[in-house]
């Protein structure tokens, strides 16, 4: 069998990008060398490499765990299955929070998972001081690489929402990607979604509980004037806001993703509700 990186490239029943990831991953090199060594005979051990790989991808298993990264916030970031594989639309979460971080201000992540939402903040705000935590010790142990591969300087706490931050300082914002997607949809059971940590994504119940249980806990932990920020399902925007206008905040608002769907609602401690 003589494949060469051409050869590979026209036979495969994959998507012409994905291809081109697995190859690179496969041999160990950058896309240019895909070009520039078009016509290079691969090695039977690299043919076979890539050809296992390009079958969990067609059995598939989702890209970025495959390779072992996927990029956020244009940081590298490492996953595996015990975090959700960070998504584009989430970048819109950590400019809103940015926007909203005082000056040495201090910011909680709630289950961040890869980190990605942390990790992105304490990058680009040398300042700030930032808290993330989440239920599961692999996802901290995950969260906590990506911290230290990308020079971000953050608090990792395990902690099933707030049970551990009890006597914390208060925080300027909070903003949290929980798990919302309802036990009964489908999608759970479709494409990417098969693979990732089913507690990452769903609640087991109405996609509401983990934002509600954030909602109800946050004045607790939010300084005067700080705000709650979180992600949340295509189609829950008007009920984030309604729990957020019941719980008393103020200047209740989502905000539209990429796609042009509102991806993030939050809302403003009122002073009445600080204690
Ligand atoms: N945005 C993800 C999806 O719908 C879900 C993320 C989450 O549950 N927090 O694929």
């Amino acid at each position: 069998m003589t494949d060469t990186i051409a050869s590979l490239q026209k036979q495969s029943k994959l998507d012409a990008l994905d291809n081109r990831v697995l190859l690179c991953h496969a041999l160990g090199v950058n896309r240019i060398a895909l070009i520039t060594q078009s016509e290079r005979v691969l090695t039977a051990e690299e043919s076979q490499r890539f050809n296992a790989l390009a079958q969990r991808r067609l059995d598939g298993e989702p890209i970025a765990y495959i390779v072992g990264q996927r990029e956020f916030f244009g940081l590298p970031f490492e996953v595996n299955d015990a975090v959700l594989i960070p998504r584009p639309d989430t970048e819109l979460l950590v400019e809103l929070t940015l926007d909203r971080l005082p000056a040495q201000g201090r910011v909680l992540d709630m289950g961040t998972g890869s980190g990605a939402i942390a990790v992105s903040l304490a990058h680009t705000r040398k300042d700030a001081d930032v808290t993330a935590l989440d239920v599961s010790p692999d996802a901290l142990a995950v969260a906590q690489r990506n911290a230290a591969n990308n020079g971000a300087r953050v608090t990792f706490l395990q902690s099933d929402w707030y049970a551990a931050l009890q006597g914390a300082a208060p925080f300027d914002v909070i903003a949290s990607n929980p798990p919302y997607i309802a036990s009964d949809d489908c999608h759970l059971s479709e494409g990417d979604l098969r693979y990732e940590p089913v507690g990452a994504l769903t609640d087991h119940a109405d996609g509401l509980s983990a934002l509600r249980i954030i909602i109800a806990g946050a004045p607790q932990h939010l300084k005067p004037q700080g705000w709650l920020l979180m992600e949340h399902g295509y189609d829950q925007s008007a009920a984030v806001r309604a729990l957020l206008s019941e719980a008393g905040y103020d200047e209740v608002q989502s905000w539209q993703d990429l796609a042009g769907i509102e991806r993030v609602t939050g809302g403003k401690l009122n002073n009445l509700l600080s204690t």
